[in-house]
């Protein structure tokens, strides 16, 4: 018998069937004889719906009251879902985040748990009931209620799975695991089986929204097993775990494109000391988050600064570069919002060289030009134009046999 954590996104627990679904497919984890404890979000949608209620009313809405509210999405569904168990003989108890308790720090709208306390799960699972918790949500130290900030429910899962020493933590969702690219742009795009949880992190922060971050960065301190898993078929799904039990990792995991990224050049900045952080330090103080940054000197003694910053802070970006610009009788401030970042992702780069020759070598063959390029010990990124990103997607899924090959397994 193991103790299983599983969590059901907004779009699996969508309506009144979908609901009985889980119940369903809760029921078979219990009839093989397994503790369970279920997760859920709000139903989809609701999350929306309340934001924008409290937007009528007051906004920005004050933060802890809209917490107040923002909880009652997943509230309905812990009740549903216990309902619907029990309507099946399985008995099942509901808890609201304060009710197990599920400590936070008083941020509310994107709070930190600080401590679980499983002893009431704990005792509910020792006497054969199904435990329904609200994800998202949990209590600060002075008693109200808080959230964990949008997608929370991933961690909220991943939390308590390592409060219990859960044997695994699944992920239901709407897609089959985790893939080598996005589907849409690659067809012969590949589920995963197994991937680290390093790996995972690259992927969800270059725009493979499978997972909240903070969930899979949580897993890996905690060394929980994860699992997603589709909510509508079934499938062995992908496994997150650590390097040690993925026997052998394959070269490349996979290729992301994150079309979020803008980038700004300050041109013929002075080429002395300092000037880094005299044109990112106001940047910073703006709390706008830097991604890439390269410098060229050039021969006369002064050197172009380009940076990127995420879209949305783009205009604020390309005002604190005028001002700088102006300040340090730069030439000029150059920004191109038409770029994307395409990257590749794999624990297997570590053990092989020439990988980046290689991504470029297949990138130059069709004629794709590198803007920018990063690197990290699991990870090469490029930045290029806009209107290559998908052929760029395409040109490096295929250069690294990533439909073909099997995956590691
Ligand atoms: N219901 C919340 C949201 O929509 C939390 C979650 O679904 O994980 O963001
Ligand atoms: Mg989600």
């Amino acid at each position: 018998m193991s103790l299983i954590v599983q969590k059901y996104g907004g779009t699996s627990v969508g309506t009144v069937e979908r609901i009985q679904a889980v119940a369903e497919r809760a029921g078979k984890a219990v009839q093989e004889g397994h503790q369970l404890v279920v997760v859920v979000s709000a139903m989809s949608g609701e999350t929306d719906r309340l934001l924008n209620l409290a937007k009528a009313i007051q906004n920005p809405p004050a933060p802890r009251e809209l917490d107040a509210m923002l909880s009652t999405g997943e509230q309905v569904t812990i009740g549903l879902l216990a309902m619907a168990l029990q309507a099946r003989g399985i008995d099942a108890v509901s808890f609201t985040g304060g009710q197990i308790p599920i400590t936070t720090d008083s941020a509310y709208n994107k709070a930190r748990i600080v401590d679980i306390d499983a002893t009431r799960v704990r005792q509910e699972l020792e006497r054969g009931k199904v435990a329904v918790v609200a994800g998202f949500q949990g209590i600060d130290a002075g008693g109200s209620i808080t959230t964990l900030g949008r997608g929370g429910s991933d961690t909220t899962a991943v939390a308590l799975a390592a409060a219990l020493k859960a044997d695994e933590c699944q992920i239901y969702t709407d897609v089959d695991g985790v893939y080598t690219t996005d589907p849409r742009i690659v067809p012969e795009a590949r589920r995963l089986d197994r991937i680290t949880y390093e790996e995972m992190l690259e992927m969800a922060s270059l725009g493979a929204k499978v997972l909240q971050i903070r969930s899979v960065e949580f897993a890996s301190k905690y060394q929980v097993t994860l699992r997603v898993l589709s909510s509508f078929m079934d499938g062995p799904g992908t496994l997150i775990t650590t390097e040690e039990n993925i026997m052998e990792a394959a070269l490349i995991s996979g290729v992301t494109l994150n079309r979020d990224e803008a980038k700004l050049t300050i041109v013929g900045v002075p080429d002395r000391p300092g000037i880094a952080s005299h044109i990112l330090g106001p940047v910073a103080d703006a709390n706008i988050e830097v991604d890439m940054i390269v410098q060229n000197s050039g021969a006369d003694g002064s050197a172009d600064f380009t940076f990127t910053v995420h879209r949305n802070d783009y205009e604020r970006a390309l005002g604190i570069c005028q001002a700088t610009s102006a300040e340090l009788k730069a030439r000029k401030v150059e920004g191109d919002r038409k770029i994307v970042k395409v990257s590749i992702v794999g624990v297997g780069m570590r053990s092989h060289a020439g990988i980046a020759s290689r991504m470029f070598r297949a990138l130059a063959a069709e004629g794709v030009n590198l803007q920018m390029i990063s690197t990290s010990e699991i990870k090469i990124s490029v930045v290029v134009d806009e209107k290559y990103g998908e052929l760029a997607v395409r040109i490096l899924h295929s250069e690294f046999g990533l439909a073909g090959a099997s995956t590691a397994a």
